[in-house]
């Protein structure tokens, strides 16, 4: 094992013991001189699934586009204990049956499969970044409003456990009836 990566486990360690741990872990990731703190951050965005230059894409609400030391840890960690769950039976895009219509669902291809094209219901496993599979609450994630963005239309999913509120992109295979239903519902008419 490098030193570097001696270095990561080191630093996820202390960030997995508490809060303090995290911010702790964060600094001294801060304080590494380069080029080890580009070597580390590397193997985090690795651990967390974050392809370089995919950091801020569809990031949380009103948070910055630049990935801090202290959020990738957390990514970091989120993604290995995802990892290391026995029997978890939802991946990076695969397929899956629907929680809620009980639709087989087959992976999206270029993009994540993040939410059933029959009823436009997902569930709540991702962090931040599509596809990370980092977050542990598990809900049932509720189309709640669609909106127009350029050529693209997008969903706002609403957890109905722990209330977090995403927004993703819709699928050219998304079910037409069940978007205009969800416009018409939103009342933000992204459909007519
Ligand atoms: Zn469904
Ligand atoms: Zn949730």
């Amino acid at each position: 094992m490098s030193s570097v990566q001696e270095r990561t486990q080191e630093l996820l360690k202390l960030a997995a013991e508490s809060r303090a741990g995290l911010k702790r872990a964060a600094d001294a990731l801060d304080r590494l001189p380069e080029p080890e703190q580009a070597e580390a951050r590397a193997a985090l965005m690795a651990l967390a699934g974050v392809q370089p230059g995919e950091e801020a894409e569809e990031g949380e609400e009103g948070e910055g586009t630049t990935l801090t030391n202290k959020r990738l840890l957390r990514w970091a960690l989120g993604r290995e204990a995802e990892a290391q769950r026995p029997g978890n039976p939802t991946h990076r895009d695969e397929s899956f049956v629907c929680a809620r219509c009980g639709a087989q669902v087959a992976p999206g291809g270029a993009r994540v499969r993040d939410h059933c094209p029959a009823c436009l219901h997902g569930q709540h496993v991702d962090g931040p970044v599509p596809g990370d599979r980092a977050a542990r609450c598990g809900g049932l994630l509720k189309p709640t409003g669609l909106e127009r963005r350029g050529e693209e239309l997008v969903l706002t999913h609403t957890c109905a456990l722990c209330g977090v509120v995403r927004r993703v992109r819709a699928h050219p295979d998304d079910d037409p009836a069940a978007l205009r239903a969800l416009s018409a519902s939103s009342g933000w008419r992204a459909i007519r």
